[in-house]
């Protein structure tokens, strides 16, 4: 079987009070219906080294992440749809949760590391694999240049130019192969990275590292909200209101920081009237079952 997925994600519009006013225009590429769990840029990360996986006539793969990992689970599902076998190296002690639960429905096998243990990778690889040739290395997040180049292809897919784009940024590899595509078709398009983690500006590297060419783009790094899966009252209630007013669903984790980061600079004018905006919906919504007590 192709490694391929055949739903290519719409885009659509977002009509608020808020953008007419600002005379700007608000689409969303809707990474997050490419696949119900294969979902968004987890799915463009993973081609490219699931089609090595399998050049290599390798028969497992094995990747890493945290309890509520969105790439654990895409991994799984993956795995089980084009033919691999799987296994999460999960950090912190023995757990169940939704996330889980739903790895372990795709035949994941789940092994759990100590924090101590998780940070060297390639050593947790060699302990459990070093006797299984079939065994395939991926890293946590799927961050690689092959994981760019998916993301790249997002750029091919647009209906239309936009004059900026804006993503939610964890490793940066989303943002990279993104602006990787912008370039490599010649767009004024400016790019925005939405950093969640804390102290966002060390994403600069990471971006700059998988970029083909050195290109200028954007940083937002007020938005993190406290830090990887932090959220505070305001944020839980943009999450809300925005899925009720649109029937997007969305988390607020990833895209739930972005939109927020777009409707606060859209509110404080930072785009020129007549704009077109295209935000990025890169999936992860399963992510909402670890945040059901927050809502
Ligand atoms: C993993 C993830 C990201 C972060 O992507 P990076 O390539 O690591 O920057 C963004 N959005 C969602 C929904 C994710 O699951």
């Amino acid at each position: 079987m192709d490694i391929e997925l055949d739903f290519l994600s719409p885009v659509h519009q977002i009509k608020t009070k808020l953008f007419d006013e600002r005379g700007l225009t608000v689409f969303i590429k809707r990474d997050d219906l490419i696949h119900p769990i294969i979902s968004g840029n987890k799915w463009r990360k993973l081609k490219y080294i699931l089609k090595q996986a399998r050049d290599e006539e390798k028969t497992r793969l094995v990747t890493f992440g945290g309890a509520y990992s969105n790439h654990l689970l895409a991994t799984a599902a993956a795995a089980a749809k084009f033919g691999f076998k799987s296994t999460g190296i999960v950090r912190g002690e023995q757990v169940n949760n939704d996330t889980l639960f739903l790895c372990r429905l795709h035949g994941m096998n789940l092994l759990f590391t100590d924090r101590e243990s998780y940070r060297d990778k390639p050593a947790l690889f060699r302990k459990f694999f070093k006797n299984d040739p079939g065994a395939f290395f991926i890293d946590e997040g799927g961050a690689s240049p092959l994981g760019a180049r998916g993301c790249s292809e997002l750029i091919g897919e647009l209906p239309e130019t936009y004059d900026h784009i804006l993503c939610a940024s964890g490793t940066g590899t989303t943002a990279a192969g993104i602006i990787n595509g912008i370039t490599a078709q010649h767009l004024q398009t400016q790019f925005h990275a939405v950093p969640v983690f804390k102290n966002g500006e060390f994403i600069k590297n990471e971006i700059d590292k998988l970029l083909i060419t050195p290109a200028d783009y954007h940083l937002h790094t007020a938005y993190d909200f406290g830090g990887y899966g932090k959220a505070d009252d305001q944020l839980i209630e943009f999450v809300k209101q925005f899925v009720a007013n649109t029937g997007i669903l969305i988390e607020p984790v990833y895209t739930g920081k972005m939109l927020f980061a777009l409707y606060d600079l859209a509110a404080k004018n930072h785009f020129t009237p007549g704009s077109r905006i295209l935000a990025i919906h890169s999936g992860g919504i399963w992510g909402l079952l670890g945040m059901k007590e927050r809502f």
